[in-house]
């Protein structure tokens, strides 16, 4: 028998997902983010769940190449555009539409030889400070490249640092809308946060964006957590980790358990040993994450090592050699474990955890 450890892709909750995105952005044209080979999901195990997508923003041309592979023949936008004047080439070829969010990118397609010419999408700084042009310096750029021939149509995008939290958006909002007021073209503005928190029915100020960039919420994970859940937002996970007990130890008062033995039993209890560790993604600094055995919730204890973690059995009498451990996601009871709370539990986020399952996890899609 194989190591009992397994992934599961749930794709009718990708489905459902996306359908929430459209339901919170019925007039805006959706971009699945699928960059991180699609949050570690597997960016061939999601594509024909996201199929109805209006494109795929990610940032890999390797990723790109996999998505045409595949048969996918509409838009692919490059978040962070092209990194050296080959890359213009392949964008060309495979049409690609890319981010434009600094002078040598324009430089480069000015030197660029097509017979297309390229849809891009030109970022502005508003606050963030990682990609784009401040908002003195966006509409020269925007001159620039609306006298390049190499270019067809050019939108706006911008990117928020805040869409979660308090501080949200309005400052980069402004600063977005009055450098952009009398240019033409499609606006892109929000991530996940931003659609769920700015866009729809209750959002202070709705906000207007024709292409959204929906990633996370797509694989049913709260950007706000732990305000809100997944749950609330009416999110479905599409990720399962799970695994198997593949030993169990009865400790008396003082024993200690794994490396270090940062914990101590305070009496009597059992504990399962779970075919997980930090070599599948698990995060190592867990300290009483939350998991479930058997459906039923409990915690780590002890140091997570490389292949095994240990859980407290004491709420699962029932528990036994081979019982079910879900580390996050679905068990096969119908529980649900938010992988919010157990990226928490590791001082992280769930992105992180996504994005970080081990390549040695054998991946189920269902
Ligand atoms: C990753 C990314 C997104 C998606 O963000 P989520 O929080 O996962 O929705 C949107 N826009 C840009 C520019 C990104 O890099």
């Amino acid at each position: 028998m194989p190591r009992p450890i397994q992934a599961t892709i749930h794709t009718d909750a990708l489905r459902h997902n996306l359908a929430r995105v459209r339901q919170l952005a019925p007039d805006a044209r959706v971009w699945s983010v699928v960059k991180a080979n699609a949050y570690g999901h597997g960016l061939e195990r999601v594509f024909e769940a996201l199929r109805g997508s209006d494109g795929f923003a990610l940032l890999d041309l390797e990723e790109a190449s996999r998505l045409r592979a595949l048969g996918w023949r509409g838009p692919i936008l490059l978040l962070e555009g092209v990194f050296e004047p080959r890359d213009l080439e392949h964008c060309s070829r495979m049409s690609l539409w890319h981010v434009v969010h600094c002078n040598e990118q324009i430089d480069m397609l000015a030197a660029h030889k097509t017979h297309a010419p390229h849809r891009v999408f030109l970022k502005m700084n508003s606050g963030m400070n990682r990609l784009g042009f401040v908002p003195d310096a966006f509409r020269s750029a925007w001159q620039r490249l609306n006298a390049l021939t190499q270019v067809d149509e050019i939108s706006l995008m911008t990117h928020f640092s805040d869409a979660e939290g308090p501080h949200g958006i309005a400052a980069q909002l402004d600063r977005f809308e009055n450098a952009t007021r009398d240019l033409p073209g499609e606006r892109s503005l929000c991530n996940s946060a931003a659609i769920l928190r700015h866009m729809g029915g209750n959002a202070p100020r709705p906000l207007h964006s024709d292409w959204v960039r929906a990633g996370l919420m797509l694989y049913g994970a709260a950007p706000d957590f732990p305000q809100h859940g997944a749950h609330d937002w009416q999110l479905q996970p599409t990720m399962t980790l799970s695994t198997r007990l593949v030993a169990l130890q009865d400790l008396r008062a003082g024993d200690t358990v794994g490396y270090g033995s940062s914990f101590t039993a305070p009496g009597a209890m059992r504990i399962g040993i779970a075919a997980c560790g930090y070599a599948d993604g698990y995060l190592r600094a867990s300290t009483q994450a939350p998991v479930l055995v058997n459906g039923v919730r409990t915690v780590t204890v002890g140091r997570v090592s490389m292949d095994l973690l240990a859980v407290d059995l004491t709420p699962v009498p029932s528990a036994a050699m081979g019982s079910e451990v879900t580390l996050w996601g679905r068990a096969s009871d119908g529980a649900q474990l938010a992988i919010d709370a157990v990226a928490q539990a590791g001082a992280s986020i769930a992105y992180e955890l996504m994005c970080g399952l081990a390549a040695r996890v054998p991946v189920r899609v269902e």
